[in-house]
């Protein structure tokens, strides 16, 4: 049995407190939400904190506001957000993008802010001590060589979020709060192409609340490949989010990659190349050309790589062809293993 290593714990019942204790603490203090990437990452060596502040005692984290948009309190479980009647309706691309999170029961735990932060994963990381030791651990943790690209001078370990892209494709904002004040941030500025260090969030800050703006008229969707229907981390996901006017001219998009990368690729070619354009059948086949040059999938993940790559247009297809309109719970069904949507 692995247990966990010894920490100094702290549960504040305030924000401020929480980033007062973070700021007294320095870079060894982690947060700790619902615990279920965080916790099994520390039995195995890969996260080692000295002290561990929890939020799950700050009810301000646990809100959700319904104004002209909707403010989610990172402390808010995905089994939450799921259930949330006005996400369901106003950001299907997020609402898809939870309820697909590995199981209900971890969904129970696991925050939409755990989520945001997830640790980037890969073969020669998510190991135990043991099984690192044996390979002089690598880049990321303890070691010097990055064991997928030995020349790479940065860890190249995939961001597996499934919230991310959906987020990023919402053009979805984070307030992040620390001792010496807070700022909003885009989801798209928040991750960097590092998987050792793939967030602009400091150490100091906490991610206090995600800010959807009023999306009347758009659409937006998200579709994860995955080897199982539940538990799997993606190892490629397409979120696509798109404002049409009547006529269904395309007046805004935005298409997101997770799983190739260290961090979730927005294609700003795509969304040029789909301004002012309809959903033909050959849009959505160039689109699909244009994500496809952009993912480089690795092989520290589930499946080959260069079938992961293969698979891109065809997902692009399967997010469009839904943003259009067409009936694709069939296919949901059996690619995606989602029943509703
Ligand atoms: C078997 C299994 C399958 C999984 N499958 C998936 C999957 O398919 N898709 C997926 O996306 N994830 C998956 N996960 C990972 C994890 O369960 C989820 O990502 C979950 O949402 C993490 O949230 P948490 O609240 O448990 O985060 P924690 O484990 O508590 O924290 C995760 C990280 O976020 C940081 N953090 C947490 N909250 C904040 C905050 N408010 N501000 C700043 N930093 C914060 C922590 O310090 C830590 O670094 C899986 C995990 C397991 C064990
Ligand atoms: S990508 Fe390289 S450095 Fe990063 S976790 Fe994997 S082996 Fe380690």
């Amino acid at each position: 049995m692995m247990r966990l290593p010894a920490f100094r714990y702290h549960a504040p019942t305030q924000l401020s407190e929480a980033a007062a204790i973070l700021a007294n603490e320095g870079p060894d203090a982690m947060l700790l939400a619902g615990g279920t990437d965080l916790l099994p990452n520390m039995k195995r060596g890969q996260q080692t904190p000295a002290t561990l502040v929890a939020l799950g005692k700050i009810e301000s984290l646990r809100k959700s506001t319904n104004g002209t948009g909707l403010v989610l309190g990172a402390g808010l479980t995905l089994t939450e957000l799921v259930g949330n009647p006005s996400l369901r309706k106003m950001y299907p691309g997020l609402w898809q993008a939870a309820s697909v999170v590995a199981t209900p029961l971890l969904r129970n735990t696991a925050t939409i802010g755990g989520n945001i932060c997830l640790d980037t994963r890969c073969t020669y990381y998510n190991q135990n001590e043991d099984w690192r030791k044996a390979i002089n651990y690598c880049l990321k943790k303890d070691g010097e060589t990055c064991w997928v690209a030995t020349s790479s001078k940065t860890c190249r370990a995939v961001s597996s979020t499934d919230t991310a892209p959906a987020l990023i494709a919402l053009g979805a904002r984070v307030r992040l709060v620390s001792a010496s004040g807070e700022r909003v941030v885009d989801m798209q500025d928040l991750y960097q192409d590092d998987g050792a260090d793939y967030m602009q969030r400091r150490a100091d800050e906490i991610l206090a609340e995600v800010i959807l703006d009023p999306m009347q008229d758009w659409r937006s969707t998200y579709w994860k490949l995955r080897r199982r229907g539940s538990i799997d981390f993606p190892i490629l996901s397409v979120a696509a989010a798109a404002r049409t006017d009547a006529g269904g001219t395309i007046r805004q998009a935005r298409i997101v990659l997770g799983a190739v990368s260290s961090e979730p690729l927005l294609s700003a070619e795509a969304s040029k190349f789909l301004h002012g354009k309809k959903l033909t059948d050959e849009v959505i086949e160039e689109t699909g050309r244009i994500l496809a040059k952009l993912a480089k999938p690795r092989g520290n993940t589930d499946l080959t790589p260069i079938w992961r790559k293969k698979m891109v247009p065809s997902f692009v297809s399967h997010a469009l062809r839904e943003l259009r309109g067409d009936d694709v719970s069939e296919l949901r069904k059996r690619i995606a293993h989602q029943a509703r949507n």
